[in-house]
């Protein structure tokens, strides 16, 4: 009889690289292989338990309507309720959020916070959409998958393009059908509205406890190391912020026009406060300007990408010249890319750990909601930097256990926590 397990691991060998659910299946593939996963694991653990589409229409400022695609995709609940951000953009494709929902299931499983992984999407261009326009389009998308969401199924939170606003009409909308407020419903909503404190700065902050403890492998201090970071949003901005301010040399930061560049260091708020009046880093003083190319191979200490997918690939891997590489955002490196940059010695510090300090404090968030007692801003920072310094010790660990890259090894960590607990519920078939 033909191995199932060997047949659909074969499916990705020679397939689109910067196909990111394919990118994350081909790495699920390797580690569930080391681990030697049951073949019936295997095959639950690696596709995703509900796929949802819907049609969306929203009366537009004009008064006509228009109809926009959206997703929801569940990926896994065998440690809690799925979790994970909607992203609203132009290109967002099924593949994408499906690849972005398993991150999320691996991800909670690498900090060990006890919920599943999930992703939305809406192909929209929310640039040139009203705030009108885009409260209708977020309320009638929660209204659409309103028997699929809920503090005890799935909790929705910001990604690319959405924000505490977003979270707040999806919270209100969700509460109008309940017929009583559920705060529990989305994290990363305003404070006032049952957010955390410390949520918004959580994943930039996240990154910075994994490089604090990353440099110490290379004998570094924060004020002898140099920093790159593309992308300049609510990862890439407050990373670079949170570095700058404790002592790092951020050298250069990105939007999506490109970045600027000095080898002194910059001076991260001024260059921040900058691009928000300006929409543009275009024009700013006693800097070089670098495409967002050109800024992936400057040379530096640590290299943070914050923006988007498949920004290293096999067609570049080879030119990236830092000794660290923080993941700030989901999906920046391409499984062909990796065997490129762990041949070079490039520590990885893993997205589905690097950026990880979101959804920690997001599972803090859903707790204090259902308490109904929130913590100060520095019991959160606390609590993240003790998850995330605990899990990053327990993923070099791993690394050197099993003798793999850290991207394998955050992999294998995470697969065995949730093989572990589906294996205990058993598979209900
Ligand atoms: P954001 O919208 O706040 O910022 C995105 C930044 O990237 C902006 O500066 C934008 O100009 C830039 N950008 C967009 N497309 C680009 C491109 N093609 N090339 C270069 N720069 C580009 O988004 P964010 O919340 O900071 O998310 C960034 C990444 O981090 C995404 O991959 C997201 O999935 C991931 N992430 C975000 C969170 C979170 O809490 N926000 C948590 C975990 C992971």
């Amino acid at each position: 009889m033909a191995n199932p397990m060997a047949d659909e691991m074969r499916r990705f060998k020679g397939s689109d690289e910067k196909n990111p659910f394919e990118a994350m299946s081909e790495r699920f593939d390797r580690a569930a292989l080391l681990l030697g996963l049951d073949e019936d694991l295997y095959a639950v653990m690696r596709v995703p338990s509900r796929e949802i589409k819907v049609y969306i229409p929203v009366t537009l400022d004009t008064g006509h309507i228009q109809v926009f695609e959206g997703f929801r995709v569940q990926h896994n609940f065998a440690r809690g309720p799925a979790k994970g951000g909607i992203r609203y953009a132009p290109d967002v494709t099924l593949d994408e959020v499906k690849a972005l929902s398993a991150w999320m299931t691996w991800k909670c499983a690498v900090v060990n916070v006890p919920f599943g992984g999930a992703k939305g999407g809406i192909i929209c261009d929310p640039a040139q959409m009203s705030l009108g326009e885009l409260e209708r389009l977020t309320r009638r998308y929660t209204s659409e998958l309103i028997d699929f969401i809920g503090p005890d199924k799935d909790v929705p939170a910001p990604d690319m393009n959405t924000n505490e606003q977003t979270m707040a009409w999806i919270m209100d909308t969700y509460s109008m059908h309940a017929r009583h407020t559920v705060n529990a419903v989305v994290t990363g909503k305003p404070v006032a509205l049952g957010g955390s404190l410390g949520r918004r700065e959580a994943t930039g902050r996240g990154v910075l406890f994994c490089v604090n403890e990353a440099i110490k492998r290379f004998n570094l201090k924060p004020e002898e190391t140099t920093v790159v970071v593309q992308g300049s949003g609510n990862v890439g901005g407050i990373g670079a912020l949170l570095m700058h301010e404790q002592g790092y040399k951020v050298i250069a930061v990105s939007d999506v026009g490109g970045g600027v560049y000095n080898p002194k260091g910059l001076d991260v708020p001024d260059v921040l406060n900058y691009l928000k009046v300006n929409k543009s880093l275009d024009g700013y003083p006693n800097v070089d300007f670098v495409d967002n190319k050109a800024l992936l191979e400057l040379e530096c200490d640590v290299l943070a990408p914050c923006a988007t997918e498949n920004q290293i690939t096999s067609e570049n891997a080879d030119r990236i010249r830092c000794k660290i590489l923080a993941e700030g955002a989901n999906g920046p490196t391409t499984p062909k890319a990796d065997k490129i940059l762990h041949e070079k010695g490039i520590f990885v510090i893993p997205d589905i750990l690097a950026n990880a300090g979101g959804v920690t404090v997001s599972y803090f968030e859903w707790v204090q909601d259902r308490m109904g007692y929130f913590w100060s801003e520095d019991e959160v920072n606390a609590r993240l930097e003790a998850k995330m310094v605990a899990s990053f010790d327990e993923l070099c660990f791993a690394a050197e256990k099993h003798d793999v890259d850290t991207r394998t090894a955050a992999y294998m960590m995470a697969i065995d926590r949730v093989a572990y607990d589906t294996r205990m519920r058993g598979i209900y078939a």
